[in-house]
C-alpha cells in the first residue's frame, strides 16, 4: 500500500500544475463517492428493523390431542408400507387400502363430517363444506406414499424403517418426516376441531396424493378435478418448507415458505455410429464424442440470477441478521455480485440461483472390445422460474455445438411453477398458523428447489405455499429420504397445533 501511495505522489509531482489539480479533484471526487456509497449502505442496513412477533390468531381452538396420542397415530401410519417404486411400477395398493381403512377408524368424526372421493385409484380428496358457499375454498395437501428404503441398509437403521418406533422422544421410520407428518398432522387437527363443534366459513379440501414420489399423477388428477369443477382456491398448502431453528444465521427460528418451485426436465444426448470392433477404431468413437459433449454441457452452466422468491427471501432475512451480513444482504443494489458469489459456494444455495445442470445417466457399448453403435447420456436440469424447457433444449444444443450429437428431451418434466406473493390475506392466515407453533418465528419466503405436488395448482390460485410446520435443522431435513428418518414427538405436536390454526384461520372469512 505504501509503495502505491508513493507512486501516486511521484506521478502527481511530475505532472504540470493544471493536471495536478485535476487529478486531486478526481481523487477527492472518487473518495467522496466511496464515502457516500458506504454511508448509504450503512444507513439502509441500520434502518432495517426485524419483523414483529407473529400473533397466533383469536379464533377459539378446541382442546387438541396430547403429544403422545398424536405420536402414537403417526407411529401407526408409518407402519403402512406405502412405498412407491417407479412411475411404471404398480402402486402399493394393499398398503394404501389398509392405511385408508385405518384413517376411517382413527378419525371417525372427520369421515362423518367430510365427503371423500378416491381419485386416480388411491388418492383422497376430502371436502368439509363451509357455511358460505360464496367464499373461495382452501386446499390443504399431503402425500401418503414414501420412498423405498435403500436395499441393504435396513439393518443399519437404529429402529427398523417400518416399525414406527417411538423412542428417545422421536417417531422413527420411513415416511415419518416425508410426508406422513403432514397427513397425520392434518387428520389429528381436523378430528379435534370437529369434536369441538367447528364448522368453517370457507369450504376446506384436504387432498392426499398416493404417488408424489413418482411425479404425482394422483395429485394432478385431484387438481384437474377441482379445476374442472371451477374451484379457485384462496389458499393451497403443501409440503416443501420447514421451520429452521438454526442454519440461516438468524437470531430466531425461520419459517421457510416456498412461494414457488423449480421446474425440471432431462435432456438426452445421443451419438450413433457404425459400431464395429475396438481393434480398428475411428479417431473419435461415439463414446468419445458423447464424453466431449457431456463435458461441454457441464462446463457451460446456466448463469446465476436473482428471481423474485429469492429476492423476497433476502429482503426478509436481512433485517434479522447482524453485522456485515445485514449490510451485505440489505444492499443488493450494491452487493448483488458478492451475494451471488457467496450463495453460489454451496450446492444447496447455488440451486436457488440458477437452473442447475446434472449429468446423471451414461451408456456406451456393453462390451469392452465393441465400439458403441449408440452412446447416450442424460442431463437433469432443475429450472429457475423464468426459464422454460424449450430454453434449456436450445441452451444444450448451443453448448454441445456438434452436429453428430442428437439433443432431445428425455422426459417431459415440468415448467417452473407460477409464483405466489409472500403477502396478502392468505399469507397473513398462514403467518397466524405459524404463530401457533412459536410467535417468535420470522416468515421467510423461499424457492423450493425440489418438486412437490403443489405444482399442479399453478395458475389455479395466487397463494400456493409449500411449508411444513415442523421445527427442524438443515441436518435433520436431509433425513427425509435417508436412513433413520424421524420426527420429534414435541415437534409433531407443534405441527398439529399449526394445522388446527390454519384450519381455523384459513377456513375463516378474510
Ligand atoms: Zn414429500
Amino acid at each position: 500500500m505504501a509503495e502505491r501511495l508513493g507512486a501516486w505522489q511521484i506521478l502527481l509531482a511530475c505532472l504540470p500544475p493544471f493536471f495536478r489539480n485535476g487529478m486531486r479533484r478526481a481523487l477527492l471526487a472518487v473518495l467522496a463517492l466511496i464515502v457516500a456509497v458506504v454511508g448509504t449502505a450503512l444507513f439502509r442496513a441500520s434502518s432495517l428493523k426485524p419483523a414483529p412477533a407473529l400473533t397466533a390468531g383469536t379464533i377459539a381452538i378446541p382442546a387438541l390431542p396430547s403429544a403422545d396420542s398424536s405420536a402414537a397415530h403417526l407411529s401407526a401410519a408409518v407402519r403402512f408400507q406405502t412405498v412407491t417404486i417407479s412411475e411404471t411400477a404398480p402402486p402399493p395398493a394393499a398398503a394404501l387400502d389398509s392405511m385408508r381403512g385405518w384413517m376411517e377408524r382413527t378419525y371417525p368424526l372427520a369421515h362423518k363430517a367430510m365427503s371423500r372421493e378416491q381419485i386416480d385409484g388411491y388418492s383422497l380428496l376430502y371436502k368439509l363444506t363451509g357455511k358460505d358457499a360464496a367464499l373461495a375454498p382452501i386446499v390443504l395437501m399431503g402425500h401418503m406414499d414414501v420412498v423405498p428404503v435403500e436395499a441393504g441398509t435396513e439393518t443399519n437403521w437404529k429402529h427398523p424403517p417400518f416399525s414406527g418406533a417411538v423412542a428417545d422422544g422421536e417417531v422413527w421410520g420411513r415416511g415419518s418426516l416425508d410426508d406422513k407428518v403432514n397427513v397425520v398432522g392434518l387428520m389429528e387437527a381436523i378430528e379435534a376441531m370437529l369434536a369441538g363443534g367447528f364448522q368453517p366459513d370457507r369450504t376446506i379440501y384436504i387432498a392426499f396424493g398416493h404417488n408424489e414420489e413418482v411425479l404425482g399423477s394422483g395429485a394432478k388428477a385431484i387438481a384437474d378435478t377441482l379445476r374442472a369443477r371451477g374451484v379457485r382456491p384462496a389458499l393451497v398448502l403443501d409440503e416443501g418448507g420447514a421451520i429452521l431453528s438454526e442454519g440461516l444465521g438468524l437470531k430466531r427460528p425461520a419459517a421457510l415458505v416456498g412461494v414457488g418451485e423449480k421446474g425440471f426436465m432431462s435432456v438426452q444426448l445421443e451419438v450413433k455410429s457404425a459400431g464395429g470392433h475396438s481393434s480398428s477404431p475411428p479417431p473419435q468413437t461415439a463414446t468419445g464424442i458423447l464424453a466431449r459433449a457431456v463435458a461441454n454441457v457441464q462446463e457451460r452452466p446456466l448463469p446465476r440470477r436473482l428471481t423474485p422468491p429469492v429476492r423476497s427471501m433476502i429482503a426478509a432475512m436481512a433485517p434479522e441478521m447482524g453485522g456485515a451480513a445485514k449490510v451485505v444482504l440489505g444492499n443488493l443494489w450494491l452487493t448483488k455480485p458478492l451475494v451471488l458469489a457467496q450463495f453460489g459456494k454451496k450446492p444447496e444455495t447455488d440451486a436457488m440461483l440458477r437452473t442447475t445442470t446434472a449429468p446423471t445417466m451414461l451408456q456406451g457399448s456393453a462390451k469392452e472390445n465393441a465400439l458403441a453403435a449408440r452412446a447416450t447420456a442424460v442431463i437433469n436440469y432443475r429450472l429457475l422460474p423464468g426459464d422454460s424447457r424449450e430454453d434449456i433444449l436450445a441452451h444444450v444444443r448451443r453448448a454441445v455445438d456438434d452436429p453428430r450429437v442428437n439433443v432431445s428431451a428425455y422426459s417431459t418434466g415440468a415448467e417452473p411453477s407460477t409464483l405466489s406473493r409472500p403477502e396478502g390475506p392468505a399469507w397473513a392466515a398462514l403467518s397466524r398458523a405459524v404463530g401457533a407453533v412459536d410467535t417468535n418465528t420470522v416468515m421467510i419466503p423461499w424457492l423450493t428447489t425440489g418438486g412437490t405436488d403443489a405444482r399442479y395448482y399453478s395458475g389455479m390460485s395466487d397463494a400456493v405455499y409449500r411449508f411444513s410446520a415442523l421445527v427442524t435443522s438443515p441436518a435433520a431435513m436431509t433425513l427425509a429420504h435417508g436412513m433413520n428418518e424421524r420426527v420429534s414427538v414435541a415437534g409433531f405436536a407443534g405441527v398439529v397445533r399449526f394445522y388446527a390454526r390454519i384450519i381455523a384461520e384459513g377456513g375463516a372469512r378474510w
